[in-house]
């Protein structure tokens, strides 16, 4: 697989990428103007975390009116920022931009860090947008792996945007500006190279893997997941667990950083019967016996604890305050 990144097919990808960025590039985004700083990409890259660009735009610049630099932001509650935010849905996404802020300010004396390691201690950074921010803001040599650029990689490449890639060997091998690359391979992402790709069109057919087999190995590799899937859910429905009458476990959390608990010496989640078991319920069970509004995950485990179907359910609080013991991180089973 190694040896299908060659130095004379990069050169190719970066000159191609270097012409459709000059002529197509998205340069009009707010958030890549030259005046923009670790901040301003810092916002977007959250924002964009699931949302459309073209809805991030106008919350984008709404919101740097209002706070226009990280110190506004550190300072705000979290009823000031909701109304800048709110329709964006996944508020831990919102909550963590506070704690960020709060850290930056605190922890960073107001400064977002250069170092890819250090970006990534912030909450709600990943290695994605650790390496976006380090890329676009500090020039940093960091190429940002989202979905876009691991497609494009994977089909001209290996033929499959399933594939399993050697990313560092290509982030030695480029000689391209990270920066350059990472917008690059966003726009060309987005706009040629889609879940549909329209090869007819692309500059880089000539030499791509997944143009030269007609797209045969990203099928099969995407029968077999499937097939995968259809096992694992027949498994499912053979052993007979009806999983819309398991109770709920509820992790409330703070940014997991801590937990609160339903008994007061040790942690122990929240258990919301079958009648609650949904995100609606479990809303209403914490709004009509806590007073508390709450931002309710979809449920990441299902399995049978002490013999009863179960389900495990993230939430955190919106509003409200509750009189539950806290426990730190890494209190969890
Ligand atoms: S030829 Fe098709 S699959 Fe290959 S990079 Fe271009 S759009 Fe993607």
């Amino acid at each position: 697989m190694r040896t299908a990144l060659s130095t004379g097919k990069i050169g190719f990808l970066e000159r191609v990428l270097r012409d459709f960025f000059r002529r197509a590039g998205r340069e009009h985004l707010p958030w890549r103007a030259r005046t923009v700083g670790a901040y301003e990409i810092w916002v977007s890259e959250i924002m964009l975390q699931q949302t459309q660009v073209s809805r991030v735009i106008g919350y984008y610049e709404k919101f740097l009116v209002r706070f226009p630099t990280v110190g506004s932001l550190a300072k705000a509650t979290w009823e000031e920022f909701l109304p800048y935010y709110r329709g964006l849905g996944y508020y831990a996404r919102g909550r963590n931009m506070l704690a960020t802020a709060k850290m930056i300010v605190e922890t960073y004396d107001g400064k977002f860090p250069k170092d890819v390691n250090e970006l990534g201690k912030l909450p709600g950074v990943g290695p994605y947008t650790a390496a976006a921010i380090a890329s676009f803001a500090y020039g940093r040599n960091t190429i940002a792996w989202d979905t876009n650029l691991h497609r494009v990689v994977g089909r001209f490449f290996f033929g499959s945007r399933r594939a399993d890639l050697p990313k560092e060997k290509l982030e030695d091998i480029l000689s391209m500006k990270a920066k350059v690359f990472n917008a690059a391979m966003m726009d060309f992402g987005s706009a040629i190279c889609t879940a549909r790709p329209k090869c007819g069109a692309c500059p880089l057919s000539s030499r791509c893997v997944y143009f030269s087999e007609d797209g045969q190995r990203e099928k099969q590799e995407t029968r077999h997941k499937k097939q995968d899937t259809k096992i694992s859910k027949t498994s499912n429905k053979k052993s007979k667990i009806n999983w819309r009458d398991a109770r709920a476990f509820v992790f409330l959390h703070e940014n997991h950083r801590k937990y609160y608990s339903s008994r007061k010496t040790k942690f122990v989640p929240f258990a919301i019967p079958p009648s609650h078991n949904t995100r609606a319920g479990v809303k209403d069970w914490f709004r009509d016996r806590h007073g508390l509004e709450l931002a309710v995950r979809p449920p990441h485990r299902k399995e049978m604890v002490d013999g009863k179907p179960t389900i495990f359910i993230n939430a955190q609080i919106l509003s409200g305050t509750p009189e539950f013991a806290v426990f730190p991180k890494g209190v969890l089973p």
